[in-house]
């Protein structure tokens, strides 16, 4: 590990070969830390080196859903990040405050833990980094913007008009941090029947119409990029450490999940 530091590019230069993207969302609950470890597997699936800093600091699961069950190890003041499913090197602040204490940190100590992670964790030539963000547009987004200007965001909503009105408001930031939006994420679409039609428990449209006014903001196209149904096995998976793009990729959110991987 000796020399790491001056060897790598580190994330925040534009020449870094590593595509950083925090995964955002408007609230709580929509399913954005699910589809942070589903993406992470997918991508790896395809053969990429991934990593994964869990950066939602007050709701920490990403560790949990990629099955980590070991401590990161520290070796020459570098951290050894855990590795977890598909091979997915994960770092959660959840790994450094004691079990069943609450993280009551300032916008300070938010920034200089992120600052650690970035710098002090051996990630090694990672092809993609993926941030699992808080929700909403907090201290820790900004952080974010300020140390990895050339990350790009990605916005999970749920179908929910509620849900899109404030994943559009978390996605609108991005026109003060120059970030660029990839698109977004409908989770929850719906609810795939056995005749083959679908059960719109969340109500439609929210994941198209965040596309269409985030787009009409940011004057660059904001795809809609994948519909997530509901499926027990994501449940499943995610609270077994076993995320259902590995689990079973042929479920209907296994293959939603394979088509965003490869889309991005
Ligand atoms: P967030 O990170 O937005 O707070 P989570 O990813 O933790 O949301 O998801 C909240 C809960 O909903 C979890 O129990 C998760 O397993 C479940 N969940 C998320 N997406 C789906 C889905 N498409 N189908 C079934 N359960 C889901």
């Amino acid at each position: 590990l000796t020399g790491h530091k001056e060897r790598e590019i580190p994330f925040n230069q534009a020449d870094s070969l590593t595509r950083v993207i925090a995964v955002t969302s408007g609230k709580g609950g929509v399913g954005k830390s699910s589809v942070t470890a589903n993406l992470a597997v997918g991508l790896a699936q395809q053969g990429l080196k991934v990593g994964v800093l869990d950066a939602d600091i007050y709701g920490f699961s990403l560790p949990r859903m990629l099955g980590i069950t070991s401590e990161p190890q520290s070796i020459d003041g570098m951290i050894i990040p855990p590795i977890g499913a598909g091979g997915v090197k994960v770092i959660s602040i959840g790994m450094f405050v004691p079990e069943g204490q609450p993280v009551i940190w300032r916008g300070p100590m938010l920034h200089r833990a992120l600052q650690q992670f970035l710098a002090d964790v051996f990630w090694g030539d990672l092809d993609v980094l993926l941030l699992d963000m808080p929700p909403g547009t907090g201290d820790v987004a900004i952080s974010v913007a300020q140390l990895l200007p050339n990350s790009e965001v990605l916005i999970v909503t749920t179908p929910q008009v509620a849900a899109a009105e404030v994943a559009e408001r978390s996605g609108s930031i991005a026109t003060q941090t120059k970030q660029r939006v990839l698109g977004v994420v409908e989770n929850m679409s719906y609810l795939p029947q056995e005749d083959g039609s679908h059960l719109d428990i969340f109500g439609s449209g929210g994941g198209e119409t965040v596309s269409v006014r985030l787009g009409n903001l940011l004057g660059h196209p904001v795809p809609l990029l994948a519909q997530i149904p509901l499926d027990i096995e994501l449940r499943q998976g995610g609270d077994a450490g076993m995320p259902v793009v590995l689990g079973n990729p042929t479920s209907p959110a296994g293959k939603a999940f394979q088509g965003l991987s490869a889309d991005l």
